[in-house]
């Protein structure tokens, strides 16, 4: 079977702008957890989470990383997907794990610059960098035991994408 391609990481690591190009390179199809929750509930994560709450939403992220995980895709998935020890074992069973690994500052740097309305809900009502740290310290253990693959997401993502096919693909007996 062709490897499912996983790729965890905070917000604003690149796990969107990577997993699309990735999956191209690769001729897999591409899925964005996130994206694919907006699309079959019809409704922006910042309402699900507004109108339902965290823990119906992470039920639903659960469901959806099962359903779109097939061979020969690369699945993008929200940052706090890492949280459910079943979606990290799912993972790790059923493809490779990669990791975009970011520091705080750069994450908030980046999610700074995209506009309101496609930015997902504060966690905490504190700053984004503040945020970020917490969520960093909370998570960074999860990403790592999770991960089959760290790769530094502050590369271009040129780099991550050779990086990654280096990691993946079949080593050449010269
Ligand atoms: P995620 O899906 O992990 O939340 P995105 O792919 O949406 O992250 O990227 C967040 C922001 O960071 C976007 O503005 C994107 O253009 C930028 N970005 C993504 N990857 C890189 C990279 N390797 N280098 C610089 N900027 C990046
Ligand atoms: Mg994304």
């Amino acid at each position: 079977m062709n490897p499912i391609l996983f790729i965890v990481g905070a917000r604003g690591a690149g796990k969107t702008t990577v997993g699309k190009r990735l999956a191209n390179e690769l001729s897999y199809t591409f899925i964005d957890t996130d994206h694919h929750i907006q699309q079959i509930s019809n409704m922006t994560i910042a309402d699900i989470v507004n109108q339902q709450g965290w823990q119906q939403f992470r039920q639903l992220e659960s469901k959806v990383l099962q359903q779109v995980s097939q061979s020969n895709r690369v699945i993008s998935t929200g940052g706090g997907i890492i949280l459910s020890a079943e979606n990290r074992q799912y993972m790790r069973q059923n493809g490779t794990v990669i990791y975009l690994q970011a520091s705080a500052d750069i994450l908030a740097e980046r999610l700074m610059q995209q506009p309101e309305s496609t930015q997902r809900p504060s966690l905490t009502g504190k700053s984004i960098v503040e945020e970020m740290e917490e969520v960093l310290t909370a998570r960074e253990n999860l990403y790592c035991e999770c991960a089959d693959h760290i790769i530094n997401a502050q590369l271009s993502p040129e780099k991550i994408i050779a990086c990654v096919k280096e990691m993946i693909l079949p080593r050449r007996i010269s």
